[in-house]
C-alpha cells in the first residue's frame, strides 16, 4: 500500500448509520434497526468457529439483534419480539422474501413458495394494560431494566413464559413494593386455572406473531395441505455466512 492509497480513507469523520428503519412493537415501544454489517458477519463467523465453547442463543442475539438496534443495551425484547426483529433485520440486510420448496406427500408435486416475513409472521402490535388477580390490580408495562431482564430470562429453565410475564408487571394496586421472587411465589400459589387466565390476558396485550403453518398443494388435482415447520427458515442466513 502506498501513502496515496492510505489517504483515500478519511479517518476523522463519524460513520453514519445507514439504512436505519423503525419497527413498532407495542404502543409504547418502537425500535430502530440497522442492516447487518461486514463486521457483524465477521464476528458471527468467528463465533460459530470457536471450538471448545458452547454458542448460546444469547451470544447470537446479542450480536445479530441487539447489536443492530440503536441503543440496543437499553432495549429488552420478548421471545416473539426477538424473533420478529431478527426477521426484520434479515429483511433489510438480505431480502424480504423467503423462498423454499416442499414436496407434497399425496401427489409428490414440488411446490415452490415465496413469501415475505410479514406474510409468514402476521405481527400484532402490543398494548399493555391492567387486569385483576385475587382482588388486586395488576398493571403490565414495558421492561424498565433491560440488562436485568436479558440476563435473567436467558438463565430461566422452567416456564420462562411465566417469568417473562412477571417481569412485565409494572405495579400491583399502584404500588411497586414487590420483588421478582415475591411475585413468582404468588404465581406458585395461585391455581393453574387462574395463572392460565392471567397469562392469556398478558399474551393478548403483548406483541404477537401468528405464524403461517399450512400450505396448499399447487397441483390443481390435489387438495392436500401440508404443515410446514418453520423452526429453521431455509437460507435465513445466506450460505456465504457459513464459509
Ligand atoms: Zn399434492
Amino acid at each position: 500500500m502506498t501513502s496515496t492509497d492510505m489517504n483515500i480513507t478519511p479517518t476523522t469523520t463519524t460513520p453514519e448509520v445507514q439504512g436505519v428503519v423503525t419497527v413498532k412493537l407495542t404502543e409504547t415501544k418502537s425500535v430502530q434497526i440497522r442492516p447487518w454489517k461486514g463486521g457483524d458477519r465477521k464476528k458471527f463467523k468467528k463465533l460459530i468457529r470457536t471450538e471448545g465453547s458452547e454458542i448460546t442463543e444469547k451470544m447470537v442475539t446479542d450480536l445479530l439483534v441487539y447489536g443492530c438496534i440503536v441503543n440496543g443495551d437499553s432495549i429488552a425484547l420478548t421471545s416473539s419480539e426477538l424473533k420478529y426483529i431478527l426477521a426484520k433485520i434479515r429483511e433489510i440486510s438480505v431480502s424480504d422474501i423467503i423462498e423454499f420448496t416442499w414436496t407434497c406427500e399425496e401427489c409428490e408435486h414440488e411446490n415452490n413458495e415465496s413469501l415475505t416475513f410479514d406474510e409468514l409472521y402476521s405481527p400484532k402490535i402490543g398494548n399493555y394494560s391492567t387486569t385483576q388477580l385475587q382482588g388486586k390490580s395488576i398493571k403490565f408495562g414495558e421492561i424498565k431494566n433491560a440488562k436485568f431482564y436479558k440476563t435473567h430470562i436467558s438463565k430461566v429453565e422452567e416456564e420462562s413464559n411465566i417469568v417473562d410475564m412477571v417481569l412485565h408487571i409494572d405495579s400491583v394496586d399502584d404500588g411497586q413494593d414487590f420483588t421478582l421472587d415475591s411475585l413468582l411465589e404468588w404465581m406458585d400459589d395461585i391455581s393453574t386455572k387462574e395463572q392460565d387466565r392471567l397469562y392469556n390476558e398478558y399474551q393478548a396485550m403483548s406483541f404477537n406473531i401468528t405464524e403461517v403453518k399450512k400450505f396448499k398443494c399447487k397441483n390443481k388435482d390435489c387438495d392436500h395441505e401440508e404443515d410446514y415447520n418453520f423452526e429453521e427458515i431455509p437460507d435465513f442466513f445466506p450460505p456465504s455466512w457459513f464459509i
